[in-house]
């Protein structure tokens, strides 16, 4: 799923053509906004030219806040982004590095994770840390895994664990950092995990198996309680990944909705990912990774104690920890409180509903499987999906693309409630301009888009990818 990488990457470089692709990102390159930043300025810029130079650099960057865009950013309300702001501005300055020196950051820190744990049924022993994303709240999950499997068994060689391809990339990146080996599991019909694929991919190297609450190309839950089931089992852990669903499903399930469950109050579930900077409406950098209890969390701690420098303590992977994102989070879950984001929940499903049964009104196009929640792919067996992406992007909707099958993407928050009608309209007349034209002649960059997942060889696939990335990660003169 090579869309979760930072943006949407254009999908010509997965020309089966290198020389071609090569030609491409150069292009792609210099029709980049050029920067002209050599080195630190003489002399520095005054504040006004500052800001005027920052705005004119965002001119073409996506409007979410005009609702163009389906992920990315999660906005309620001007108000409540108000308030998430001038919480982070209070504490931009303190680090949460050293609890002992800002008390005020470690008693944010423990009411968020134990309000986050009593959301999931935690219970009295539940503990957990605040991370800067859900990627860190991943990481940890699979490091505390790795190091709690080699605590009763330091022998363990070639560690395991269990993930469906629908799992967020996310875990492979835990992986490849931590040296434990992903074993894919597929998809059923209705796209969730398949349970007897899990039951006969554990072995005696596997640590952890892990699901989604909901996964995040077509929103649905895994089936956690079978899943976690096998865990228990075979004495093996279990990741819930709620980093979407964490502040969307609790609420729901208050609203009435029939859902998986997959909390703590599922036996064998031992840690959930859960991101507050997403459904929660906080700042970004703030997440929670949540165990069932404190012993699964020291092996998340890293001590060093020999340090010249002094002891070093540090709960989670970074050192500094911004104070910003912990009162942000800490300020806008208790000004919007359980009232808050019950009625939040409820705006977001009442706007799904109308895109999800608007989209499949529209003649060549479905809503992929059951959404549980708010985020969905839709697809066509007819229409070229990357195509209807490109005439979308062309109207100003930033949609991502899904591959395998190819897909486009909505993550749906209450902000979007003013632009129903307006997408469901552009949706439906570019998908009848589309039917008109016909299979035969895809042109431009939805050609190339095509030929995603059809590349046979995924390395130089990859090796493109890293180019692209290096590129685009160049000031240009
Ligand atoms: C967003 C997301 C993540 C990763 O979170 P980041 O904050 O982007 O690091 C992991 N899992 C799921 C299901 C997500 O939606």
């Amino acid at each position: 799923m090579l869309n979760f990488i930072i943006m949407q990457i254009p999908s010509f470089i997965f020309q089966s053509d290198l020389e071609k692709s090569k030609a491409m990102i150069k292009f792609y390159s210099l029709r980049r906004q050029k920067m002209g930043v050599k080195g630190l300025p003489k002399k520095g810029i005054s504040k006004e030219e500052l800001f005027e130079r920052m705005n004119e650099h965002r001119a073409k960057d996506a409007d979410w806040r005009k609702a163009r865009t389906w992920s990315l950013v999660y906005y309620a309300e001007e108000d409540i982004l108000e308030l998430a702001k001038s919480a982070y501005l209070n504490f931009f300055s303190e680090n949460g590095l050293n609890p002992m020196a800002f008390g005020s950051l470690r008693n944010f820190e423990n009411e968020v994770v134990a309000m986050v744990a009593s959301m999931l049924s935690g219970g009295e022993s539940a503990v957990g840390s605040m991370t800067s994303g859900g990627t860190e709240s991943i990481l940890l999950a699979v490091k505390t895994a790795r190091d709690w499997a080699l605590s009763k068994n330091p022998e363990l060689k070639n560690l395991e664990i269990i993930l469906p391809i629908s799992a967020h990339p996310a875990f492979e990146k835990a992986c490849h950092y931590f040296q434990v080996k992903p074993v894919h599991i597929p998809l059923r019909e209705d796209f969730r995990a398949e349970v007897e694929a899990v039951r006969k991919a554990v072995n005696k190297k596997t640590i952890m198996i892990v699901g989604s609450a909901p996964c995040y190309p077509y929103g649905v839950i895994d089936p956690i309680p079978e899943l976690a089931q096998i865990a228990l089992e075979h004495n093996l852990l279990f990741h819930t990944d709620a980093c979407l669903g964490g502040f969307m499903l609790p609420f729901m399930k208050k609203l009435g909705y029939e859902l998986i469950p997959f909390d703590f109050s599922v036996p064998g579930v031992t840690s959930i990912s859960v991101d507050i900077h997403k459904y929660g409406y906080s700042a970004k950098g703030a997440s929670c990774v949540i165990y069932r209890n404190a012993e699964l969390r020291k092996h998340q701690f890293y001590v060093y104690a020999d340090w010249p420098g002094g002891v070093y303590a540090s709960p989670s992977m970074t050192g500094t920890r911004p104070g910003g994102a912990i009162a942000s989070a800490w300020a806008v879950m208790n000004y919007l409180g359980e009232e808050g984001y019950l009625k939040l929940a409820e705006e977001t499903m009442k706007i799904s509903r109308q895109l999800i049964e608007g989209i499949n009104q529209i003649p060549g196009l479905a809503v992929m499987g059951k959404p549980d929640m708010s985020v969905f792919a839709f697809g066509s067996d007819k229409l070229n999906m990357f195509e209807l992406g490109d005439l979308m992007e062309q109207r100003r909707w930033q949609l991502d693309r899904l591959q395998n099958p190819p897909a486009l993407h909505l993550i749906v928050t209450p902000n979007h409630s003013k632009v129903v009608k307006e997408f469901l309209e552009d949706l439906k007349s570019l998908a009848e301009q589309l039917a008109k034209k016909g299979k035969a002649e895809v042109s431009g960059m939805a050609a190339i888009y095509g030929m995603i997942g059809t590349l046979p060889d995924r390395k130089s696939a990859q090796q493109l990818v890293l180019n692209f990335l290096d590129e685009l990660f160049k000031p240009k003169q």
